[in-house]
């Protein structure tokens, strides 16, 4: 980002009222609102409700094919169109336009004689174009990021987003959770392969389809699910709640601390070697010469690829450890924990490719075990990246000397214990994880449940003071 610089006050009233209709085009809104006004129903949400989206692989026939490559041009027309004018009214005159009139100069542009083209296309789509761009336009006006880049083709991602009018749904009555899926301005229903059910009964809120690098269609189905707690999960025959404590390492991506390693090195390596291989490629090749733009392909679908590889394994993991844990000990992620396992500037570009990926993975990892914790009434404790799991033995917590990376075993000299590396500080998370819950524990009040987040490092804070 640039240097901070002083914020600008925008124009508003009359004068932006006037520049807006005169410069910018944008028709006024009290035509717009008398002719076009439909009472929207909001959606309400069950308490327990969640949102979850599954993305299933689909196969367009050819008319399909040619009526999404519209719609994808159409979407990327609208978002460029959208976002000229609102840079046009904030860089030159201090006007912000906003979602609303960026949607009323839609409607124009679809009655214009050289645009009438727009038709063809479903408006719920492009208006979907124009929120992505306010969010988007949102984040720059406050200064979170640079103002968002023109879409160009085979550029940017083809996508199209499909609320709830913009698509229909019928379930099928013989494998629940599949069906028909239609989008607006299409004759048939997508065939779907349907990798795994949808649960039975829901509705769809919202699709978005997806055209990839390499050509595939994909449509992410966002559903509403209702997902209770699961019953507390307690060692057998106590009272006492189980737990597992994971260590993110470099050898393995997870390591537990009843010894099972998790995220399977081999995978990772062969991943970075062929990454390093197409950008060594890449690199080689002309600029804006076709053979370029196919390396680059390559390069998207295997970032593509190890992204599902990932996401997939750490879904089935995070799903059996939150099912079968009440709670769930992790450093915390920061990025100086991060780096501390990064290799010495100088090395390969590949091992830091593997860093790179694995902290990517770790961010996932964390991510989900929040929002499972938080569905499934479970505790996730952040240890504060501070506490030396590594170096404390696990078995009579004598601190020894810092490790270097390369030893992967060593043995206690105030116990001689001798110790897995990444189990030991496995154990030592899940032991001080456990400290802090029962800390927090014993200063709730009897009837109230145990938080979902417990971090370390806020624990002053929510503590009440004793
Ligand atoms: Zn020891």
């Amino acid at each position: 980002m640039d240097e901070p610089v002083e914020k600008p006050e925008p124009v508003r009233g009359e004068e932006a009222r006037r520049v807006k209709r005169e410069i910018l085009g944008i028709a006024d809104r009290r035509k717009h609102r008398t002719r076009e006004m439909t009472p929207l129903r909001a959606h309400v949400k069950e308490p327990d409700a969640r949102h979850r989206v599954y993305r299933f692989r689909f196969y367009p026939d050819a008319e399909q094919v040619e009526q999404l490559s519209r719609t994808f041009g159409a979407c990327r027309w609208v978002f460029n169109e959208g976002l000229a004018l609102r840079s046009q009214g904030w860089e030159q005159h201090r006007v912000r336009v906003g979602f609303a009139e960026t949607c009323r100069a839609l409607t124009g542009w679809k009655r214009a004689e050289e645009t009438t083209w727009l038709k063809e296309v479903s408006s719920t789509v492009l208006q979907q174009s124009l929120r992505h761009l306010d969010q988007a336009f949102s984040r720059f006006l406050r200064g979170e990021v640079n103002l968002p880049q023109q879409k160009r083709k085979g550029r940017s991602r083809d996508t199209a987003t499909y609320v709830r009018t913009g698509f229909s749904w019928v379930e099928d009555g013989e494998r629940a959770g599949t069906g028909l899926l239609k989008l607006a301005k299409q004759a048939r229903p997508l065939a779907v392969r349907w990798s795994r059910a949808l649960p039975a009964g829901t509705e769809p809120v919202r699709l978005s389809v997806v055209r990839d690098r390499a050509g595939r269609y994909f449509v992410s189905v966002l559903v509403e699910e209702r997902v209770g707690p699961l019953p507390p999960a307690f060692v057998r025959g106590s009272q006492e709640p189980t737990a597992v404590g994971l260590d993110l390492g470099l050898a393995s991506l997870v390591t537990l601390d009843d010894g099972t390693k998790v995220g399977h090195p081999k995978l990772l390596k062969r991943y970075a070697d062929k990454l390093a291989r197409l950008q060594r490629e890449l690199h080689r090749k002309v600029k804006g010469s076709r053979n370029r733009e196919k390396s680059r392909q390559k390069i998207a679908c295997l970032y593509a690829r190890i992204r599902d590889v990932r996401k997939d394994m750490l879904d089935q993991l995070t799903t059996r450890l939150v099912r079968e844990n009440q709670v769930l000990v992790v450093e915390d992620l920061s990025v100086s924990t991060l780096m501390r396992g990064a290799p010495n500037k100088g090395r390969r570009r590949k091992a830091g490719l593997i860093t790179a990926i694995r902290d990517a993975a770790w961010g996932e990892l964390l991510r989900q075990l929040t929002y499972k914790c938080e569905w499934y009434g479970r505790t996730l404790v952040i240890v504060d990246r501070f506490f030396p799991s590594t170096r404390r033995c696990s078995a009579c917590h004598v601190k020894g000397p810092a490790l270097h990376l390369s030893i992967r075993k060593w043995s206690c000299t105030g116990c001689s214990t001798v110790h897995d590396r990444d189990v030991n500080a496995a154990v030592n998370l899940r032991d001080e994880g456990m400290r802090l819950y029962w800390l927090v524990a014993a200063s709730l009040p009897p009837d109230r449940a145990m938080p979902r987040l417990i971090r370390a490092s806020a624990l002053e804070e929510a503590m009440p003071t004793a």
